[in-house]
């Protein structure tokens, strides 16, 4: 399969260049040029089947023809060592819950996937030189790349995050691992770490000096697995006959989770409508109202993996849907949440003992009790993170002292190592070329 580039300047490429590159030449994000569909009496044996089986099905029609299909098999059973379960939480509504992997939040299926294929693609090109993946991070991706790749071989993982902007839990994830990863602690926003990586990969000299890539969610190999989870739980909810009228309450920052979703569903998985809930940080939301997109600086919220003002994956879904705002506005409907909107769900679904949210699952959970679910539909919000993840603000909220899971605790053990730079391209491209 090829893939060519949002922008449409770049030439058509194959997956394993698309991977080492990340991001188009033309600074667009790649795309594959089709999408294949699986067939509805595949997805009907899926109840039946592991989250690993589920996965196979759905990476083979998409990455068969460009890896054989032993070693992509290995890629996805390797990864997909956890579940990702669903939970009843109330009445219509059901958790899926994402944080059963080594750094507790959904992103580790991406990543520990991208790493896995990457380091497969090196092996068989016989790449002579090092990959060096950059990625920019508001606090969860940072320790879910640095995990996936720790102690890949032919690999450094550079970490770049807002100093002072993400939980110290998350901080030590991906600041104590040492090895191949090196944490970068920029001066500055989420949106300035995400503008640095995006300033590298498009700078002529640091390209021909390193072999650089990116393994934020523009990384096909990164944001595409992420479909798989989508299956499972549509299998997970065929199995006890809530399959029907499925919406999904996607909690949004960069857009790429949603973004699988939506691959997911033009594969032929039967989702009726989507939700991207948002905190303060509402572009998406203002987009769908208005048909305008209005990049902002982002704002500092209790849900800080989606403190995003740029959100990258958009262009995406303009691709996906032939930038039609009626199309896509017509299949996803935005909702928008402040802090204390954020800390009154959490308190009052903590309180009546139904479920301890974290503040990014809050919003996803409250826009499905707020669109008015009809009985004959289910709604299905992705729990992206576990709370522990964001202990402080968390406990805040709930005036508790939750428990951290052994995982996390880990890494608590850890000394932080990390090298402070400002925001600027001219001190970060010195500290690369040195
Ligand atoms: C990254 C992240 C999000 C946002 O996901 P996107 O794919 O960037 O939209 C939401 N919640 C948590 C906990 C995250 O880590």
């Amino acid at each position: 399969m090829q893939y060519y580039s949002t922008n449409k300047q770049a030439p058509l490429t194959d997956l394993e260049k698309v991977v080492i590159k990340g991001l188009a030449g033309d600074k667009g994000l790649y795309m594959p040029e089709r999408i294949p569909s699986i067939n509805a009496d595949v997805i009907a044996t899926m109840k039946d089947k592991s989250f690993q089986e589920i996965a196979d099905i759905v990476a083979q029609a998409f990455f068969g023809d460009d890896i054989d299909s032993q070693s992509l098999s290995d890629i996805v059973y390797d990864t997909l060592s956890f579940e990702t379960p669903v939970v009843h939480v109330n009445d219509n509504i059901y958790s899926l819950e994402l944080f059963h992997g080594p750094t507790l939040a959904f992103k580790d299926v991406g990543a520990r996937f991208m790493a896995r294929m990457l380091s497969h693609f090196i092996l068989r090109k016989g790449l002579d030189r090092e990959v060096n993946v950059l990625v920019a991070t508001s606090g969860d991706t940072g320790g879910a790349v640095a995990n996936g790749f720790l102690g890949v071989t032919g690999i450094n993982v550079f970490v770049l995050y807002p100093k002072g902007k993400v939980s110290p839990v998350q901080e030590r994830q991906f600041t104590t691992l040492g090895k191949n990863i090196t944490a970068l602690e920029i001066d500055g926003t989420f949106d300035d770490c995400q503008a640095l990586v995006k300033a590298a990969f498009i700078d002529d000299e640091l390209n021909k000096y390193m072999q650089l890539t990116s393994a934020n969610s523009i990384n096909v190999a990164r944001f595409l697995p992420q479909s798989f989870y989508y299956f499972n739980a549509y299998a997970q909810l065929d199995k006890i006959g809530k399959s029907d009228g499925l919406v999904v309450s996607v909690p949004s920052g960069n857009f790429g989770n949603i973004t699988a979703g939506l691959f997911a569903y033009k594969m032929g998985l039967p989702i009726k409508h989507f939700i991207a809930a948002n905190n303060r940080n509402d572009v998406f939301f203002e987009y769908l109202r208005t048909g305008n997109y209005n990049p902002r600086p982002s704002v500092e919220t209790y849900a800080n993996a989606m403190d995003v003002g740029n959100p990258s994956n958009f262009v995406r879904i303009l691709d996906l849907f032939g930038n039609s705002h009626q199309q896509i506005a017509a299949l996803i409907s935005g909702y928008r949440y402040a802090n204390e909107q954020i800390a009154e769900t959490m308190c009052k679904v903590y309180n009546t003992r139904l479920y301890l949210l974290d503040p990014h699952g809050a919003c996803g959970y409250q826009a499905l009790a707020d669109c008015g679910l009809k009985p004959d539909e289910t709604g299905l919000f992705l729990e992206t993170a576990h709370p522990a993840k964001f202990k402080e603000t968390v406990d805040h909220i709930l005036d508790s002292d939750i428990e951290i899971p052994a995982k996390l605790q880990e890494f608590m053990k850890g000394e932080k190592k990390s090298v402070a730079l400002g925001k600027d391209f001219e001190g970060f491209k010195e500290f690369l070329m040195k």
